[in-house]
């Protein structure tokens, strides 16, 4: 294994990786550089640019999930190739995001694998990408809870949802590697806004099917490598969060002078500014130490819940 990939910092360490074990490492440094970490004998984390792919290496071919975008797979297909002396038979799609799919068109022009590629997703997820009409169309579709086999490796697919309608989760099932990406950033605050999350209820629902599921390690998609601990931290903290925030929302609309307007958002602009003025540094007092990168996000996440309780709970 050479420590350059066309020029790229090429970060390789063999053997599978212990419990708990994280790359750590300032991202920065990550956005520069390819680091593969084995999380079985068989399935390697793989972060390309603070971006990260599961790859299971099979008998005879490898199968990639998430393509990402470009250039980051095509460093994928010569990682394989030229450090691994493997071609990539097979892609998984996670979801439908351009930033980790857009790829699958560089991967199926320059594999020199001997038949047609397999594109595998659930049918929830090759709707979605059929309704975009811009990136490959699976060429198998799953139903809910069904499972591929590649190369007598099994893995079982569910739409977990949370982040996108079609969010899977992705469990490669004898090895405890589940790959589930845009819900939990190990090591780091959770994204703006959960992540564009369809609701801060359905992030919720989705991080509980997560942990209900059996398995060791994940490849969360951004942030360090994942274990049971991180998704239980994240519902921890949005427990935390919906308390605080709801405390603050019953102290803000009991308060008697509430702003009106002319315009019907003013007073709920204000009810926004004046829950965050009262919540966020509640949160931020407990939560700053275990979330780096929180005060970032924290008006987003406080947002997300003020939205869930007022319109969708
Ligand atoms: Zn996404």
């Amino acid at each position: 294994m050479t420590d350059s990939l066309d020029g790229v910092r090429l970060d390789y360490t063999a053997g599978v990786i212990p419990s708990g074990y994280r790359v750590y490492g300032s991202v920065a440094t990550r956005r520069n550089s390819i680091t593969v970490r084995q999380l079985s004998p068989r399935v390697l984390w793989v972060d390309v640019f603070g971006y990260q792919a599961t790859v299971l290496i099979g008998a005879n071919s490898a199968m990639l999930i998430d393509p990402l975008d470009d250039p980051r797979a095509h460093a994928i297909v010569e990682l394989m190739r030229r450090e691994f002396s493997v071609e990539i038979s097979c892609i998984a799609y996670s979801h439908w995001h351009g930033d980790h799919i857009r790829g699958a068109n560089s991967v199926l022009e320059s594999t020199r694998w001997r038949e047609p590629l397999s594109i595998v997703a659930t049918e929830v997820c090759a709707s979605e990408v059929r309704v975009r009409g811009i990136y490959p169309l699976p060429t198998i579709e799953l139903r809910v809870g069904d499972s591929f086999d590649f190369e007598g490796i099994e893995l079982r697919f569910s739409n977990v949802g949370g982040h996108t309608v079609d969010s899977t989760l992705i469990n490669v099932v004898a090895d405890g590697v589940a790959h589930c990406v845009d819900l939990v950033h190990p090591l780091q605050a959770e994204f703006f806004s959960f992540g564009a999350a369809l609701g801060f209820g359905d992030y919720v629902r989705a991080l509980e099917k997560l942990s209900e599921q059996k398995w060791t390690v994940l490849t969360a998609g951004h942030g360090d490598i994942g274990w049971p601990s991180d998704v239980q931290l994240a519902l921890e903290y949005c427990a935390g969060l919906k308390r605080v925030t709801a405390e603050a929302v019953r102290e803000v609309q009991s308060a008697p002078e509430r702003a009106t307007g002319d315009s019907p958002m003013a007073a709920a602009a204000d009810l926004r500014k004046r829950v965050i003025a009262s919540a966020v540094p509640k949160i931020e007092r407990v939560w700053s130490a275990r979330l780096p990168g929180l005060k970032f996000a924290v008006e987003s996440h406080v947002l997300s819940v003020l939205d869930d309780i007022l319109y969708f709970d």
